[in-house]
């Protein structure tokens, strides 16, 4: 035991114990909460494994105590609030569990007055749990949970040490407040963190106007889809799609019912293709479908399917009324045409449906293969 405490002792003592709670935020961040955003409804699966993680800081917090005036104070609570901010009172109830577990059976000898510091965590894990399942927003939680804990460990000191209790409390409300704070902030970075990452992520990925595919994530999965067309010996196709006559569009209804018109064929294209083919805008008003392991005439097939649904779609424009609208479709497959060329050689079969008239599906392997 250190003798002779110094105030520079209890400093070094609070400075460790945020170093762990740092510590602690950072790696579950990393290995629990990457998906998870603050408020989200949990699994089950992942209330437990935020209780279990938050009890085991709960336990780490509890041994590394806090030494003032002969007193010991922990911050065994925060790790209850950092479980009740990301799932309720379920998680809140699993690490207080834990924490009250470990100080009855691992933690020295058990007196009236341990059992009564436990009986605390659990009716902290409850209020705090309660409190959290409310919609306050994240400030009022943390101030309304730090002040239920201040509350009810400042009885418990009162219950075990009656007068001499002014001391011990005044330092775990500043104690609690300094550590409450600090975490609050630290959880909240994370978050907002988390989230923007999430955002960019999926900007990088998804089209913003009709939420398919952009080109970059189509030209991710064209390279994957083609390196694995080769390696299995399978064959993918290509149907790129154009509007026809879209310049006209624009200019009659306006640009905002062009984008209408874009996000509906986003649509139906969606809709009508296979779950498992990959739809995405390339730009513009151009589209394209990829087909894994589809030969050349199903492609074909499936290519005309993607015409007639477009044809037959009525297209609700800002007014409410309806336009019609057709598309152009060039389509090639590997291995018939090789992986090099079977972009330009898609592209050169939608230059031959428009060149033909517009509003049909082109293979490269033949003239014209389907017309309205
Ligand atoms: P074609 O049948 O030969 O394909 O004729 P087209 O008019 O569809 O082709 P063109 O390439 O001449 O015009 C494409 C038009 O698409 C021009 C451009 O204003 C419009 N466009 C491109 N991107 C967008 C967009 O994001 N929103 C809107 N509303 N229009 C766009
Ligand atoms: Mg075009
Ligand atoms: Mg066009």
């Amino acid at each position: 035991m250190k003798e002779d405490l110094t105030f520079v002792d209890t400093i070094e003592d609070i400075v460790a114990n945020l170093a762990i709670v740092t510590a602690y935020l950072f790696f579950t961040n990393q290995l629990i909460l990457k998906k998870v955003e603050l408020g989200d409804k949990l699994s089950s699966a992942m209330i437990w494994k935020v209780g279990v993680a938050a009890g085991l800081l709960g336990i780490l917090l509890m041994s590394f105590t806090v030494h003032l005036n002969g007193t010991l104070l922990d911050f065994r609570q925060l790790a209850i609030i950092i479980a009740a901010m990301y799932g309720g009172i379920y998680s809140s109830m699993i690490a207080a569990v834990m924490i009250l577990a470990m100080r009855l059976f691992a933690f020295g000898e058990v007196t009236i007055s341990t059992v009564i510091a436990a009986s605390n965590t659990i009716i902290i894990a409850l209020a705090v749990g309660a409190v959290c399942y409310q919609s306050f927003s994240y400030r009022k939680k943390w101030i309304y949970s730090i002040v239920i804990c201040n509350a009810c460990t400042a009885l418990v000191f009162v219950i075990n040490v009656g007068e001499q209790a002014v001391i011990p409390i005044v330092s775990y409300v500043v104690m609690m407040f300094i550590g409450g704070l600090l975490t609050a902030y630290l959880v909240d970075f994370l978050n907002k963190a988390n989230v923007q990452f999430k955002r960019n992520e999926k900007e990088a990925t998804v089209d913003f106007l009709t939420g398919l595919s952009n080109n970059r994530s189509f030209d991710a999965k064209y390279q994957s889809l083609l390196r694995m067309a080769e390696t299995k010996g399978e064959c993918l196709s290509l149907a790129l799609i154009d509007i026809d006559f879209f310049k006209k569009v624009n200019d009659t209804y306006g640009h905002v019912n062009g984008d209408v018109v874009l996000k509906e064929l986003g649509t139906v294209l969606r809709e009508t293709a296979r779950s498992f083919d990959t739809v995405s805008r390339n730009g513009g008003e151009e589209f394209s479908v990829l087909l894994y392991d589809t030969p050349h005439e199903h492609a074909l097939g499936i290519a005309e399917k993607l015409r007639l649904a477009v044809g037959k779609h009525p297209f609700k424009l800002t007014d409410g009324t309806s336009l019609q609208v057709t598309v152009s479709v060039g389509v090639a497959t590997y291995p018939h045409t090789s992986k090099e060329r079977l972009m330009e050689q898609a592209d050169e079969a939608l230059y031959k449906a428009k060149a033909s008239g517009r509003n049909q599906v082109c293979s490269n392997q033949r003239v014209l293969v389907l017309s309205p």
